[in-house]
């Protein structure tokens, strides 16, 4: 008797591959389990709408329950895996009970990244990953007036964003000298935070952390440089984690990440990684890399859901990502590790531009604010191995759709 697909982690990417299984003619078992006790959601709107109480919980939700039921999956929420016993081809789940695969597929994504100073420990101090912490924070942050913001990434400044138009006073703080410095170029994070301090968010770059302060709540937070911020709610955004426990305990390797090969197989052929979680071989850096992104979550459960249908194809889908920051809508193409000249398209005043990202003379990766029409071009270009000048990404006279439409070259 076929034992079929088991799924570890119910989130987006665990979600799509139990989807895309049926839709490539998979016919065997599938169970998805997940600790979270929900159905599949998405992640995106917990940092942006859904936590500015426009949106309910029900929304989130990828798919009804029925869409489980009339699929034969079985979803199994609130139970957490742990172990994978290999020799048995067996997982051990926390409620005691076994469940014997063919094949595996571990999505089990990321978690928060724990600040590590004196006084985390304080009531007050929020994280943002899943629905619940979602659903805390925005009930605090309705109650709270001063707000620290820990982390000048994507989730902090959505965050702050969030805060602001509450109307509630924010404070960002980061560590490096400026904002999103792991992700992108200096103008951009200039413009960025010019755009949230023109709205009222107040930043403290380059800034450590001695301690969280209060006496079982929060009160403020000590820089290292003395300076006291004031705070009856501190949102920590500092980066994640991701959950590899699971396989490494089972004989699989795993850094910063659980070790995939190009069609996101472990070692153990049954076992495949995807999303948060996993590292792999990526043909746009000609590296090892391990993204958080819809899109890859998304696309590596497609792909590993073809593998297991028996269509093997390698991973090599074209990264992009997107960050909505009150009115601003960043979007990037592409990965650029390593650049030697990057070129504006586009007025940044005017708040929509788009920046191009080049090595040795290739376009690598695109960022664009505000700009979707070049965004969506940049994705076409990389997709299909092409490049514009950087004289042709400057001049904006210069036809983007039909470059990526190979009209031009
Ligand atoms: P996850 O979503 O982390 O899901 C993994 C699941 O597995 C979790 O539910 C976890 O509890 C469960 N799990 C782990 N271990 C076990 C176990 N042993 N047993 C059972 N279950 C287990 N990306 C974008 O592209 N654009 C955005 O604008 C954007 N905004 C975001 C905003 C927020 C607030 C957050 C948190 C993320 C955002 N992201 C965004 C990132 C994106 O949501 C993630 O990259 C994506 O959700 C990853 O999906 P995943 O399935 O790989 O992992």
């Amino acid at each position: 008797m076929p034992r079929g697909v088991v799924i570890v982690g119910t989130g987006q990417g665990g979600y799509q591959t139990a989807a895309s299984l049926r839709s490539e003619g998979f016919d065997g078992p599938v169970t998805l389990i997940g600790e979270e006790p929900h159905l599949p959601y998405q992640r995106p709107p917990l940092s942006k709408d859904f936590l500015l109480g426009k949106q309910h919980a029900h929304q989130l939700a990828l798919r009804p329950s029925q869409f489980y039921t009339a699929n034969r999956m079985e979803l199994l929420a609130g139970e957490r895996v742990k172990e994978i016993d290999l020799a048995a081809g067996q997982v051990r789940l926390a409620s005691g009970s076994r469940l014997a695969f063919d094949h595996l597929v571990l999505a089990t994504g990321a978690r928060n990244r724990l600040l590590p100073v004196p006084g985390a420990e304080l009531d007050g101090v929020c994280y943002l990953r899943t629905l619940d912490e979602s659903v805390e924070l925005r009930q605090r942050m309705e109650a709270a007036s001063e707000i620290v913001v820990i982390g000048g990434g994507f989730i902090g400044l959505e965050a702050a964003a969030a805060a602001r138009l509450l109307d509630k006073q924010v404070t960002v703080v980061e560590a490096l000298p400026r904002l999103m410095a792991r992700v992108t170029v200096p103008l951009i994070s200039r413009f960025v935070m010019e755009r949230h301090a023109a709205r009222g968010v107040n930043f403290r770059c380059g800034a450590g952390i001695a301690r969280i302060t209060g006496e079982g709540s929060v009160t403020g937070v000590l820089l290292s440089d003395g300076a006291h911020l004031p705070a009856d709610l501190v949102i920590v955004g500092i980066g994640v984690l991701p959950n590899v426990e699971l396989a490494r305990e089972a004989g699989l390797a795993a850094g910063n990440g659980i070790a995939v090969d190009e069609y996101l197989k472990t070692a153990d052929p049954r076992v495949f990684a995807i999303g948060d979680c996993a590292e792999f071989p990526s043909r746009f850096t000609g590296s090892r890399v391990r993204l958080e992104s819809v899109q890859n979550c998304v696309d590596q459960g497609i792909c590993v859901a073809r593998n297991i249908a028996g269509k093997a194809a390698p991973y090599a889908a074209t990264p992009w990502f997107w960050s909505d920051q009150g009115d601003l809508h960043l979007q990037m193409a592409g990965l650029a590790p390593h650049i030697d000249e990057s070129v504006v398209r586009g007025e940044p005043e005017s708040g929509k531009f788009s920046v191009f990202h080049y090595f040795h003379g290739i376009m690598k990766a695109v960022d664009s604010i505000n700009r979707p029409g070049d965004h969506v071009q940049a994705r076409k270009l990389i997709a299909l191995g092409a490049t514009v000048s950087p004289e042709q990404a400057a001049d904006e006279s210069f036809d983007l759709k039909k470059a990526a439409s190979g009209r031009i070259t």
